[in-house]
């Protein structure tokens, strides 16, 4: 790959706000570009005033700011976006971090271009000149390596996959506005209504450096996977069968019909680690799991097991973090 730069969609919240596994995109983008230098698009109308401080601190010196009338939230529209940022760029990658969403514009544009496509990447190299993105299959049992044959890769990255760190020298990232020419199919489907959900006041399960997961073990009771989780400022997950049941939002599931999770810690408590399950949160970097079942398969792949009861084990264990923290 000669020295071309490359692209990253930056992910941002309603108010503006970069969404957190896009500094690690940056910070990765960095590796790979080289001399190419990292670009950035942003789509939608918020301000991208807001999030300046950090592009500069991460070396971006281009945004290219995504204008057009039609609703950029349409994977369809957003791809024509993307298309646009490429061709102006003439970046020989695209980075995304992960989301339905991202996985479906990711795809789209790859057929538009020409590019090879990866999704859920945990990381991506350059290899004798090839972009080569590493990712776990198969229900996490598999790591695999995929080599993108053609001249332009778009990969999608999940969160937690690079530590995030500021560039040596920072930029001034120049903002540009890039006219999106929408294709007419683009706008066959209508968006009629879009709700941010309400704010938890804990990070987005799919990013979260700490998960806890409540299964049917917690019996409808997840006080005390809240109560752990806030302790680490982490995110509160649950198995198919905690959703179905209805003790907690059908968004928190997290499995093979549910969202993918890699965080650096995930404490499973009441969770047996069925199949299901565990192809969503297999490739995460330290498993716990406190299962008063010594038998539990989850015990297979976890790092750390406690064998008791999760009401007993759970609260000694936010109250000993809360003391060493002080
Ligand atoms: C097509 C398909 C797709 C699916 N997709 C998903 C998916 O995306 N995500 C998902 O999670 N599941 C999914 N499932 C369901 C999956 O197969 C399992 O049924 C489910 O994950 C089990 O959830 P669980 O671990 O909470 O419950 P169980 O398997 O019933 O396990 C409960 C565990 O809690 C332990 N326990 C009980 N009481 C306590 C206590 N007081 N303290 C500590 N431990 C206790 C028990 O020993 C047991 O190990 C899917 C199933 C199908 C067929």
């Amino acid at each position: 790959m000669t020295a071309t730069p490359v692209l990253v969609l930056l992910d941002h919240a309603a108010d503006g706000t970069l969404r957190p596994p896009v500094r690690e995109l940056l910070t990765l983008a960095r590796e790979l570009a080289g001399d190419g230098g990292v670009q950035g698009v942003w789509a939608g109308a918020e301000d991208v005033a807001g999030a300046l401080p950090v592009l500069a601190a991460q070396g971006v010196s281009t945004v290219h700011r995504l204008v057009t009338d039609a609703d950029v939230h349409l994977s369809a529209v957003l791809a024509d976006g993307l298309e646009a940022a490429l061709a102006t760029s003439d970046a020989a990658v695209l980075l995304l971090v992960s989301s339905f969403e991202n996985k479906e514009a990711a795809a789209r544009v790859a057929v538009r271009t020409g590019a090879g496509v990866v999704t859920d990447a945990d990381g991506v190299t350059l290899e004798d000149g090839r972009v080569v993105a590493h990712k776990t299959v198969l229900a996490g049992t598999w790591t695999t390596r995929c080599a993108v044959t053609t001249p332009r890769a778009v990969v999608t990255v999940k969160a937690n996959s690079v530590t995030a760190q500021d560039a040596a020298v920072p930029a001034t990232p120049a903002v540009v506005d890039l006219p999106v020419d929408v294709r007419p199919g683009s706008t066959r489907v209508h968006l009629v209504e879009r709700t941010e959900h309400a704010d938890s006041g804990r990070p987005d399960l799919g990013s979260a450096h700490v998960v806890v997961v409540g299964g049917r073990g917690t019996e409808g009771d997840f006080s005390v996977v809240e109560e752990l989780a806030d302790v680490l400022g982490g995110a509160v997950g649950a198995t198919r069968v905690a959703t179905d049941e209805g003790w907690i939002a059908h968004d928190a599931q997290i499995g093979q019909t549910g969202v993918t999770v890699s965080p650096r810690l995930y404490i499973g408590a009441g969770v047996s680690g069925a199949v299901h399950h565990r192809g969503g949160m297999q490739a995460s970097g330290t498993i716990v799991a406190v299962n008063n079942d010594p038998d539990a398969p989850i015990f297979e792949i976890a790092d750390f097991g406690v064998v008791g009861d999760l009401f007993t084990v759970l609260p000694q264990a936010a109250a000993e973090l809360r003391r060493l923290q002080g």
